[in-house]
């Protein structure tokens, strides 16, 4: 491919919560720059860093050995600064501080957020990649990070099957998703989960016991509820103790999955994506798009405006809740 660009310089930046493929998506975003002729600059802690001025030139070399390993060699920060016009011209004037002409943002929603205010106030060029365990963005169909995330739960799911069925045992166990049951979903169906309580489709107290007097009377030794975490940590003791006192058949237990989510080595599939995007990325910009996060659906790449990544999400999949349900009969 051949571009008639006046970018030189772009900058690449991980920000918001970490996830496993942030390091092959920088990986790919500065080899793809230099492959074109252009120099890459690593800003360090997101837009804190931005504000701060805290960058450097980043070579081939410097991201050797990363395309494995978990969390972010440019760090992750939330910035309240970042939020105020007076942070982000900060940030801008930093940025031509250090000539860098264009952008790649790396995180979820709120990072898109202040990615297009920026294009918006200053004009500089930038494009998004959806580097988060979630997967609530529109436009894609995976999100970086999402893929490790879901087979780390359903391993940690496997291992707690084992305990509960040694000893006839209820287990509740919660895994992150804040506004979304993706990772619940996915990893309940991947690990033979009796249940799964998601934000999408909220399940009463009457409904869980329902189906666990359905799996005792079918002589089930133990059984398993993934519950995604919804807006609060730990709600899967609230919905234990209510369940127990309704239901006392097992002993019941709960495990909160937590932070162990969002570490491990990427899987094939986010290291891939992360890569895919990367390339993409930078041959957006050079091709003068800005303002749109690279999604992939349907196996085809997507180019969606930061503004529709971000609104009301709609991506449950009612059939694939259908498809739980039926297998943990
Ligand atoms: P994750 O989905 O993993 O939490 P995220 O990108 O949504 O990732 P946030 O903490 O929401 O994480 O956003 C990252 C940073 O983006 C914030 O700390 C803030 O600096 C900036 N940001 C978020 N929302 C806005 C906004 N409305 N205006 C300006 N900047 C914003």
């Amino acid at each position: 491919m051949k571009f008639d660009s006046s970018i030189q310089r772009i900058g690449v930046f991980t920000s918001g919560g970490d996830a496993p493929g942030m390091n092959a998506a920088v990986r790919a975003v500065v080899r793809a720059s230099i492959f074109y002729g252009k120099q890459a600059v690593g800003i360090y802690r997101g837009y804190e860093g931005m504000i701060e001025g805290d960058m450097k030139l980043l070579d081939s070399r410097s991201v050797s050995n990363i395309i494995q390993r978990g969390g972010t060699i440019l760090k992750s920060a939330r910035s309240t600064e970042f939020r105020t016009p007076e942070g982000r011209k900060k940030a801008y004037e930093n940025l031509k501080a250090h000539q860098i002409d264009a952008l790649v943002a790396i995180g979820g929603d709120g990072t898109f957020r202040g990615a297009h205010l920026l294009h918006e106030e200053f004009g500089i060029p930038v494009v998004g990649l959806p580097g988060t365990i979630d997967n609530d963005l529109n436009g894609t169909d995976f999100t970086i990070g999402y893929d490790t995330a879901v087979n780390t739960a359903a391993f940690a799911i496997d291992k707690v099957r084992d305990t509960a069925s040694s000893h006839n045992r209820l287990f509740f166990i919660e895994v992150m998703g804040r506004h979304s049951g993706q990772i619940a979903l996915r990893s309940s169906i991947a690990a033979g989960a009796e249940a799964t309580m998601i934000p999408e489709q909220p399940m009463g107290i009457d409904e869980i016991v329902k189906i666990l007097e359905t799996g005792a009377s079918r002589s089930k030794s133990s059984s398993l509820v993934v519950v995604a975490e919804g807006g609060k940590t730990g709600r899967s003791f609230d919905i234990a103790k209510e369940v127990n006192e309704r239901f006392s058949h097992y002993d019941t237990k709960v495990t909160i999955l937590g932070h162990l989510q969002r570490g491990g080595s990427p899987t094939v599939a986010d290291r891939v994506l992360a890569s895919r995007m990367g390339v993409v990325a930078v041959e957006a910009l050079l091709g003068g798009k800005t303002d749109v996060m690279i999604g992939i659906v349907n196996n085809q790449i997507n180019f969606e405006p930061f503004a529709e990544a971000t609104g009301k999400v709609d991506n449950f999949d009612p059939e694939m809740l259908r498809i739980a349900n039926i297998l943990s009969f």
